[in-house]
């Protein structure tokens, strides 16, 4: 919308035109441009529009409107057998004589331009820094680049069979040869003009896409370009086309910016974080990329200089040295400039602790401290005692290290040896550790039992030893060494169920009591007998009552026994007059409404059964407040 000032200054001109008909007149005020659609000796129309906002009068009605001429217009032809003043044609860029959808539409997209001049502007100036920064980074690729490109697609190529020439076409060198039979699918065939050896297709034709990326210097920045290889092959013609779609420029500091090329030239690139879960076409992302040169040369990028990246980059790269995943490169120099702990991990050989730190979450590291101990959360000591037995330790040896420092366990040499090589999960190992505390029984001891006891199922002893507390046995060496584990264990989990199906029956009957005494209360209240010619509301005296109408109509009523006993919910049962003692349709009452009310296997009610149950709510409706009824009673 104009401002103020500009709204002022588009109505300071008035809007007679004496001696115009039908016409869209145009001029200049100091900030704006103005077309008036006149009628009859008389503007009905202004249009205003400055370079960064743009409004519409409307004469009659002096209001105005913050839209598009497309838009504001309720009949788009309202115009169209407007003259265009001279003026007005040479804005619009139009030679026609009349307003048409053309003038229309040229007119719109000023207001338009104006509207998002803000946004225009943002765009032109990223475009001009973009050109700033790519400066210098139009580098040609070396020769064996392209060879290198192109050798991916040699896997997929395929000598090329036609039906209708019955010959074969071979992509190499482009020679054809006859062939008087239809080769048998995936036959090998040897093109007799160059020797070239692969399988045969029959198919119209084939298409293969890979992409290489490559690593170049520009000045003290470094480049990484991303180039998609296409092959196009059908009988008669073999295309291969290269080009870069992708570029990365890495900052000395190790700060990137991502850039992709597009049909208006090169963009930011912000889309690069999909997920591994969602499959994109090749030819869009990176799905598979292969480095040209060596990781060594690739170390050489002065935002990696003196850093031992390296060592950790090698050391997650298969033996070929292509460098695979999508933008994994990136993925490295970006975690490893967001911290100097990393550079510090490598330097101690740290490695494994390095990798895990960067690419997997563990809550046990402390991310912001830059101390490798502090990191680690692990004493000095406890790490140098660690590295003795493993020297490239991973999170977990050091997690198992740690719960030793947080129990203050002592373990001797064997001892922690064993204890670190235990396969068991991070949770299990703080259990044992725990346990040896808690129980004051060496590791040894411990280890040696559920070894050659429990078949080494840690969990399973635990769980036992849980029975066992639950069930308060007494604390000494047969409850925890049991002779017979697997049989004492099961054992002692019946015993357990007993107890605890004991104290649900107990529990059991505390509601039925009740859920009774409600009934009994209840029924002194004449708001809660309902009845009409054929049906009647019957209420639960107990929890065998809700068993039974569960079980009668197959759904999930006898859950609701707490709720019921708690007064969170009312059930009620609707059953015909005519067979009192069938189940027939149950009701939930909840905060003075229906919750719901079903049938036989969950069905819904029906007109019948829903008005009486809403005439059944609303004769509850009318029964006092609580403490009311409790005083009547
Ligand atoms: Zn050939």
């Amino acid at each position: 919308m104009l401002t103020k000032e500009l709204r002022q200054e588009a109505l300071k001109k008035g809007f007679h035109y004496p001696k115009v008909e039908k016409s869209v007149e145009f001029y200049r005020t100091k900030n704006l441009m103005i077309y008036d659609f006149v009628c009859e000796e008389s503007a009905v129309v202004r249009v205003c529009i400055s370079k960064q906002h743009a409004g519409i009068y409307d004469v009659l009605n002096s209001i105005w409107k913050d839209c598009t001429l497309e838009n504001y217009l309720e009949d788009p032809n309202q115009f169209t057998n407007y003259m265009l003043s001279e003026c007005a044609k040479k804005l619009l860029k139009t030679d026609s004589l009349f307003f048409d959808s053309k003038a229309s539409f040229a007119i719109d997209a000023q207001i338009r331009k104006a509207k998002n001049w803000k946004k225009i502007n943002q765009k032109e100036n990223r475009e001009k820094e973009i050109k700033k920064i790519m400066a210098g980074t139009n580098k040609p690729v070396p020769s064996g680049f392209k060879i290198f490109s192109e050798k991916l697609l040699c896997s997929a190529k395929r000598i090329m069979y036609s039906a209708k020439e019955k010959s074969l076409y071979c992509p190499e060198c482009g020679n054809t040869f006859q062939l008087p039979d239809v080769p048998k699918k995936g036959s090998l065939h040897t093109c007799p003009a160059c020797g070239y050896s692969t399988k045969v297709s029959s198919a119209q034709y084939l298409n293969d896409i890979h992409w290489s990326y490559i690593v170049q210097a520009a000045g003290k920045r470094s480049i990484i370009r991303y180039f998609c290889n296409e092959l196009f092959i059908e009988y008669g013609k073999c295309s291969t086309i290269l080009y870069e779609k992708y570029r990365t420029i890495v900052e000395e500091d190790g700060s990137m910016v991502p850039l992709m090329q597009t049909s208006e030239g090169w963009k930011d690139y912000k889309g690069k974080n999909y997920s591994y879960f969602y499959t994109v076409p090749k030819r869009e992302v990176p799905n598979d990329m292969y480095l040209y040169g060596t990781v060594e040369a690739l170390m050489k990028m002065p935002a990696l200089k003196n850093s031992m990246l390296d060592v950790w980059v090698k050391q997650h790269i298969g033996a070929d040295k292509k460098l695979c995943s999508e933008y994994l490169v990136e993925n490295y120099i970006k975690v490893y400039a967001q911290t100097t702990i990393y550079e510090k991990l490598l330097k101690h050989g740290l490695n494994k602790i390095a990798h895990e730190a960067a690419f997997y979450y563990d809550s046990s590291f402390h991310k912001n401290e830059e101390k490798v101990d502090k990191f680690l959360n692990l004493t000095k000591g406890n790490l140098d005692r660690l590295r003795e037995f493993i020297p490239d330790p991973s999170g977990s040896n050091v997690s198992a290290m740690r719960y030793l420092e947080k129990y203050n366990v002592y373990l001797k040499d064997d001892e922690l040896k064993t204890f670190l090589r235990l396969e068991v999960s991070d949770n299990m190992k703080e259990q044992i550790v725990k346990f040896c505390k808690c129980k004051k029984v060496t590791l040894y001891k411990i280890n040696k039992y559920v070894t050659e006891n429990a078949n080494a199922d840690w969990s399973s002893y635990f769980d036992y030893i849980g029975w066992t507390e639950e069930l308060d046995y007494k604390k000494s060496d047969s409850v925890y060494y049991p002779k017979k584990f697997f049989k004492t264990h099961d054992r002692v989990f019946k015993e357990l169920e007993e107890k605890k199906d004991a104290i649900q029956r107990k529990k059991d009957k505390e509601i039925s009591k009740k859920i009774a005494d409600l009934w009994e209360q209840r029924m002194q209240i004449p708001q809660y007998h309902y009845e009409n010619n054929d049906l009647f509301v019957m209420m639960p005296h107990g929890t065998s009552d809700l068993k039974k109408e569960g079980r009668s109509l197959n759904h999930c009523v006898a859950g609701y026994k707490e709720f019921v006993a708690e007064e969170k919910t009312q059930i009620f049962f609707i059953r015909k007059k005519a067979a009192p003692q069938k189940s027939f349709y149950t009701l939930e009452i909840k905060n003075h409404d229906i919750e719901q009310c079903h049938g036989k296997n969950n069905v819904n009610m029906t007109e019948e059964i829903r008005a009486f149950a809403y005439g059944f709510l609303n004769q509850l409706k009318t029964i006092k407040e609580k403490p009311a009824v409790r005083a009547a009673a």
